[in-house]
């Protein structure tokens, strides 16, 4: 089972990718950790990602491909996969398919977790992430039990430098020019599901489950929340 998650940023695609995975057994593959971390380590790939990063501009395609083939190399897709911002462009998603069927494998079904801009700028203005584990706080909402010691593994919690006002608008700007069209990609071959994340987090879980039929169920269009 192949699950992939689009969503702008702030919308809360990385918390209930996490959350979907370990309710499911799936493995999280989370191109935004992979790509942090190896910017965090000073690897090849991080030397290359980093400045398109920091201008809130995607990583171009041929790094993403190149990153997301090594990565199927290495797994025989097991129990299931679920994908946490990735694919990003009508490339990445047509270049996965071909990866996948090479594989005997598909995406199985999207999830659009959908987000006004406005809501995303004031949401990821008080969001705080820990860099060791991936897990994320919302200093309103879910506040870490400890200030800036993360509740998963007890990491020091880090607000993202991309998480600015003015990179946030950059960032929903690539996400309106070069994401959509992966939406409407996956509407057309009957993949979608989408769900609104507005309303409490739990609220959104639960959305979350409902429409990707608990762990991914048969293809439709759906909306839910
Ligand atoms: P995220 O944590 O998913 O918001 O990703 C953080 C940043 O990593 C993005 O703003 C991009 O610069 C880069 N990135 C992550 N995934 C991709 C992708 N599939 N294609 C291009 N760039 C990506």
């Amino acid at each position: 089972m192949i699950i992939v998650f689009v969503g702008a940023p702030g919308s809360g695609k990385g918390t209930h990718a996490r959350r979907t995975a370990e309710r499911c057994g799936f493995s999280h593959v989370s191109t935004g950790d992979l790509l942090r971390d190896a910017v965090d380590k000073d690897t090849p790939l991080g030397r290359k990602a980093h400045e398109f990063m920091a201008a809130g501009k995607l990583v171009p395609d041929e790094i993403m491909m190149d990153l997301i083939g090594g990565l199927l190399d290495g797994s025989d897709g097991g129990e299931g996969i679920i994908f946490d911002g990735f694919p990003r462009t009508l490339a990445q998603a047509e270049g996965m398919d071909e990866l996948l069927e090479g594989r005997g494998l598909k995406v199985d079904k999207a999830l659009l977790v959908d987000i006004s801009e406005d809501e995303a700028v004031e949401r990821l203005a008080l969001r705080v992430s820990c860099p060791k584990c991936g897990a994320v706080h919302n200093l309103a909402s879910n506040p870490p039990k400890v200030e800036g010691v993360c509740d998963e593994c007890g990491g020091k919690l880090e607000v993202r430098p991309d998480d600015r006002e003015e990179t946030v608008r950059a960032r929903f700007k690539e996400f309106r020019r070069l994401t959509e069209p992966v939406i409407d990609y996956y509407r057309s071959q009957g993949t979608l599901a989408s769900v609104s994340t507005s309303g409490p987090v739990e609220e959104v879980a639960a959305n979350v489950a409902a429409a990707l039929d608990a762990c991914g169920g048969s293809p439709n269009e759906s909306s839910a929340g």
